[in-house]
């Protein structure tokens, strides 16, 4: 039995009830699942070959910048432009390309702050109208996040989302507190350090306003994590308080009145890692985080293998023609980019199967 069981379907990308059993498989399993952020083809398939050879399911994640960088960057971002019909071609890069490597996949758009709602909306649009064709939406899954702006209002508007990905049995992935750090040109380095720390009447005010709309949704609650690079140990962070979170959740349902409310109702998102002990993710995917964001370490991996390359290499790739093996030698097989771009690829697999193991999910299929 593992968690390719509990889906209907098996290889690909996976939507809708496949998306919250999976999920749920995880949490029961105490495992969660590495969400790699993708800019190219190429971190695509890095990520799908360290998913195929630990027999894993993985999440693909673009995030704004990185999928307007997947239109191109010669293309105009006015009013998200770029970023939408980058996402959309992502999308549809990744649904062609997944099966091929045999694991399910969740397609999904990673942080949507409020100037940024253009973007999720013209996301949607892409998601309504291949729902029409294919009756399931274009992404299993997105990411609003509204945690830097007043509660309320941020729990208030995720709910209208979730109204509007709520019939095509599609994921929200919500955020509140706030992630310190800095990452893709959010930067919350001077917020001060109570705000990091995300209270259980907060998110059972989430639970409460977002369960009778759709079971579909995940919450990224802030507990100390940071985002961006920073030295083991630098980072403080509170996985029990994810345990608090739970069990509070469970109390307040099943004094309402609520039958067989499980010990962890909720589901968790880990936002901001990079440099996390491996024990604090395993604390934290014991409370019930599903997945892990995983950015930076992976752009550092792809650069190491490129990087490494290109230093050993420098004399082949300096010029077309000649290198220290003689002055006619030809380099193309050093300067062909299916070469050093490959490099990156390897090292990028082997981190991602370093998320997979670390979180437990390598295996699980
Ligand atoms: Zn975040």
């Amino acid at each position: 039995m593992g968690a390719q069981d509990v889906l209907s379907r098996k290889t690909g990308v996976i939507v809708g009830d496949d998306v919250l059993a999976l999920f749920t498989y995880a949490r029961e399993h105490k495992f969660a699942i590495p969400a790699i952020n993708c800019t190219s083809s190429s971190t695509v398939v890095a990520s799908l070959e360290a998913a195929r050879d630990s027999k894993s399911p993985i999440v693909l994640q673009f995030s704004q910048g990185g999928a307007a960088f997947f239109a191109g960057k010669g293309v105009d971002n006015k009013d998200q432009f770029a970023s939408i019909q980058g996402a959309v071609a992502g999308a549809h890069y990744v649904r062609a390309i997944a099966p091929a490597y045999g694991v399910p996949v969740v397609l999904h758009t990673d942080h949507c702050a409020k100037k940024l709602l253009p973007w999720l909306d013209g996301m949607l649009d892409a998601d309504e109208k291949y729902f029409k064709e294919h009756n399931e939406p274009l992404f299993s899954s997105h990411m609003i996040d509204l945690s830097e702006e007043p509660v309320d209002w941020n729990v208030e508007t995720t709910a209208r989302y979730l109204k509007r990905a709520a019939p095509m049995k599609q994921w929200l992935e919500m955020e509140i507190g706030i992630t310190g750090g800095e990452e893709d040109g959010v930067n919350n380095e001077d917020v001060d350090n109570n705000s990091l720390y995300t209270q259980p009447e907060d998110i059972m005010n989430i639970y409460k306003t977002l369960s009778p709309i759709s079971p579909y949704f995940s919450i990224a609650a802030g507990f100390g994590n940071v985002h961006g690079v920073y030295k083991p140990g630098n980072v403080k962070l509170h996985p029990e308080l994810l345990g608090k979170h739970q069990a509070y959740v469970k109390e307040q349902l099943t004094a309402a009145g609520q039958k067989n409310v499980g010990d962890k109702p909720v589901y968790f998102v880990f936002h901001g890692g990079s440099g996390s002990a491996k024990q604090e993710y395993l604390d934290a995917i014991n409370h019930g985080v599903v997945k892990v964001n995983m950015d930076t370490d992976m752009q550092f991996a792809y650069c190491s293998g490129i990087r490494d390359y290109m230093v050993t290499k420098k004399e082949y790739v300096s010029t077309a023609v000649g290198n220290p093996d003689g002055e006619d030698k030809p380099n193309k097989k050093y300067f062909d980019p299916r070469v050093w771009v490959r490099e990156g690829e390897k090292t990028m697999t082997t981190r991602v199967k370093e998320a997979l193991a670390d979180f437990n999910t390598a295996g699980t299929l």
